[in-house]
């Protein structure tokens, strides 16, 4: 049977509005977690190994704080050991490329974080490298960037791992789709898209120099908007019954709330892209708990690679 395509596509949207299917990220980050913990107790009980992660945090930034404190939390959930380093706001680079150099020697910590942003006057890319390749459960060392993108072994970063989690679950093979991804950052950007042309996709990145961006994001049958604009993304950037994975964490002012209040938003327009996409994350709720999720899952098989035992199954890109 030949599947209707392009403005056939449109057309039939207009008579018979969808309203996609919601990717519920809360679920899904739960079900990674559960699986991560059932293999993290496998190996205590076969092997006596309990995978561990090192946080490290520099100066107060409120919202840095609450991410550690709700990694340290879902790490112990996960029944790893969990190592919280916080430093001071005026420690110097060569004090904290100190601590980096005794936890890669130590033996219980198989991944290590390195809270963003660190203050002005360290070099964050020189620390970032400094991390043993192997403990990079962030995956933003020099070194699994370039594994990744030559297809090899690598720690993958988080966010991005998450999305192809929830991509493949929707999708089983994603041969031959047409992905876009809106964003080019280092973080998420390029390393989605590296992660969606190892499984075969043909993609796009668009950014903020992108001709015709509502064009170009209107053939995809993926679309990753990661972006930082609130609700950029609307219907009319859509192909119907495309899948939508929102990145974005924007915040605005909610007056409908009251006064002052304020909400937490996509990259996309929800409520509208809904009535055209096949399938959509929201925010919150989406994307955002996979990350942590899929910090576990990296310390996990980072674990499993030090000590030479078999990658976790599903858990890996
Ligand atoms: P960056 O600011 O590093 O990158 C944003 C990208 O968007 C850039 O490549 C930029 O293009 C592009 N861009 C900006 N404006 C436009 C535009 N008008 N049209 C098209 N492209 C545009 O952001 P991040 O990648 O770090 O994060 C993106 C979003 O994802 C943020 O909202 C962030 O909070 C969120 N985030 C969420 C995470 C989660 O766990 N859910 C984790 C990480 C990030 P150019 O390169 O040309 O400037």
């Amino acid at each position: 049977m030949t599947l209707p395509q392009g403005d056939v596509l449109d057309q039939l949207a207009k008579v018979m509005p969808m309203t996609a299917d919601r990717i519920d990220g809360k679920t899904f980050a739960a079900d990674v977690r559960g699986r991560v913990a059932t293999q993290v107790a496998r190996l205590r009980e076969v092997h006596g190994i309990t995978p561990g992660l090192a946080v490290v945090l520099v100066g107060e930034d409120p919202a840095s704080q609450v991410y550690v404190k709700n990694k340290g939390i879902q790490t112990v959930e996960a029944g790893m050991q969990s190592f919280e380093h916080k430093l001071d706001t005026s420690v110097s680079e060569a004090e904290l490329l100190s601590l980096i150099a005794d936890l890669n020697a130590d033996k219980a910590v198989h991944g290590i974080l390195v809270q963003l942003p660190l203050p002005k006057h360290i070099d964050e890319a020189g620390v970032l490298n400094a991390i043993d390749p192997a403990k990079d459960v962030d995956g933003f060392h020099i070194s699994n960037v370039g594994l990744l993108a030559t297809g090899q072994k690598a720690m993958v970063p988080c966010t991005p791992l998450g999305c192809l989690m929830m991509l493949r679950d929707r999708h089983g093979d994603l041969s031959g789709m047409n992905a876009v991804v809106i964003g080019r950052s280092n973080i998420v950007g390029k390393p989605m898209a590296q992660l969606l042309l190892r499984d075969s996709c043909t993609v796009t990145v668009a950014h903020s120099r992108t001709k015709n961006i509502e064009e170009v994001v209107r053939r995809a049958d993926i679309v990753v908007a990661a972006v930082g604009r609130a609700q950029m993304v609307n219907a009319a950037w859509i192909k119907p019954g495309a899948t939508v994975i929102d990145v974005g964490i924007n915040r605005i002012e909610a007056p409908e709330k009251g006064e002052g209040k304020t909400r937490l938003v996509g990259d996309v327009d929800y409520a509208s892209v809904a009535g055209v996409a096949g399938a959509i994350t929201p925010v919150p709720g989406g994307v955002g708990p996979m990350t942590i999720a899929c910090l576990l899952a990296n310390t996990l098989t980072a674990c499993c690679r030090a000590n030479g035992l078999p990658e976790p199954e599903g858990l890996t890109a």
